[in-house]
């Protein structure tokens, strides 16, 4: 097999060795002794990473997708009001889910690259009494971060429930679930947690399962409804043999060693170090010449960045970069996705990765006709890197 190109996409990302020997264990029974304790530490761990030593956590086979649908499907009954903070592809996302499911959606939304102030998101939990409010806490699709903690105290002010997506932000964003008021926050296994994709990751707030225990109508799917999974993540938590569908024994096991190198970082330890390197990734696209599709610094990521194509340069930058062995993303958002790029930088991403990255964004943008001196994107990258 050939050897792949270094990942430096927004999700999946490279592995560490610990992670991928992990995976490469022989096959366990779900029941087995070992996973289960793998299954409950994992669980365990979660609290530790979201910061929400109240919460309880599930993890269920699927993608991001699926932890979304789970969050909307249990919270949700037909005819509820939901406002959905929309700043991009992934939120649009959530707001087609709650329609599904029978929300009746209001939308406070900002221009590509930006989210809506603080007042106009005010504004409309004033105008209403939403039963959920859902942020996207990283878009992936702009690499736009939005101020969840600020924006989750104006929905508590307003009796609403928090709604976080975090596929791709938790791992590598600060967030802190209990003390931020936050109900329900889910992400995936294959970005800042830094395992294989596979793995729908959610946790939920005391809050969050007694609005689900108050329903009146059932969840109208068995797979995604916390009544089945409820009792198996309390069961592998206490070491206890439970079946409902068979877990993917190899990948919870990879991810409770992710989840492990997360805990040892320490969570504080690891965002600062996010903040570090996306300021250093910064540094190298401003000397490159290269714009942010955000539109100010803090509404931008620090696990991703969306660059708009220079001037002359097209969407065949991305296959330039690949030939000199790194991969990027091209644009996702619909209404610009053929006028940027984006680079992931997260989990296991460091100094080395980002060097070989922005070289081989320099090599690729000369390919693509794109002049500048070569050397001044890395020069930038070591220089910010050094200063710390
Ligand atoms: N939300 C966000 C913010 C994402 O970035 C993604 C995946 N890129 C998703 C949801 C969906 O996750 P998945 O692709 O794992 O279903």
């Amino acid at each position: 097999m050939s050897t792949p190109n270094l990942l430096m996409i927004p999700g999946p990302i490279g592995l560490t060795s610990d992670v991928l020997r992990a995976l490469s264990e022989p096959q366990r029974g779900h029941l087995d002794p070992v996973f289960m304790q793998s299954y409950g530490r994992a669980l365990k761990r979660l609290r530790e990473v979201f910061v929400a030593p109240a919460a309880q956590p599930f993890i269920v086979s699927g993608s991001g997708t699926l932890a979304m649908e789970m969050s909307v499907a249990n919270l949700i009954q037909p005819g509820d009001k939901a406002l959905v903070v929309n700043t991009g592809y992934f939120s649009d996302r959530i707001a087609t889910m709650l329609e599904l499911h029978g929300a009746q959606v209001t939308q406070v939304k900002a221009e590509p690259g930006d989210v809506a102030s603080l007042d106009e998101v005010e504004r409309a939990l004033s105008s209403t009494a939403f039963k959920v409010m859902t942020i996207t806490h990283v878009d992936t699709s702009t690499a736009v971060l939005a101020p969840v903690r600020e924006l989750a105290a104006l929905a508590r002010k307003h009796g609403a429930l928090v709604v976080v997506d975090g596929v791709c932000s938790v791992g590598g964003e600060a967030l802190e679930m209990d003390a931020w008021g936050v109900d329900v926050a889910f992400t995936a296994s294959q970005k800042a947690l830094g395992a294989p994709p596979g793995l729908a990751v959610l946790l939920a707030s005391p809050r969050a399962l007694e609005t689900w225990k108050a329903r009146t109508k059932p969840v109208a799917s068995m797979y995604l409804d916390f009544a089945q999974w409820l009792p198996i993540q309390q069961a592998y938590e206490a070491g206890t043999p439970s079946y409902f569908a068979t877990p993917a024994v190899n990948l919870i096991m990879a991810l409770e060693v992710s989840l492990g190198e997360l805990v040892a970082e320490t969570m504080p330890v690891r965002v600062a170090r996010h903040q570090r390197l996306a300021r250093a990734a910064r540094a190298a696209w401003s000397a490159l010449g290269l714009a942010s599709l955000t539109k100010r610094p803090e509404v931008t990521a620090h696990t991703l960045s969306a660059l708009k194509y220079p001037a002359g340069v097209d969407a065949s930058l991305v296959k330039h970069v690949g030939a000199q062995g790194v991969n990027i993303a091209g644009g996702l958002h619909p209404a610009l996705k053929t006028t940027y790029f984006r680079v992931g930088h997260m989990g296991a991403a460091s100094g080395g990765t980002l060097l070989e990255t922005v070289g081989a964004l320099e090599r690729g943008l000369t390919a693509a006709g794109h002049r500048f001196e070569a050397g001044v994107g890395v020069a930038a990258l070591e220089r910010a890197l050094v200063a710390r």
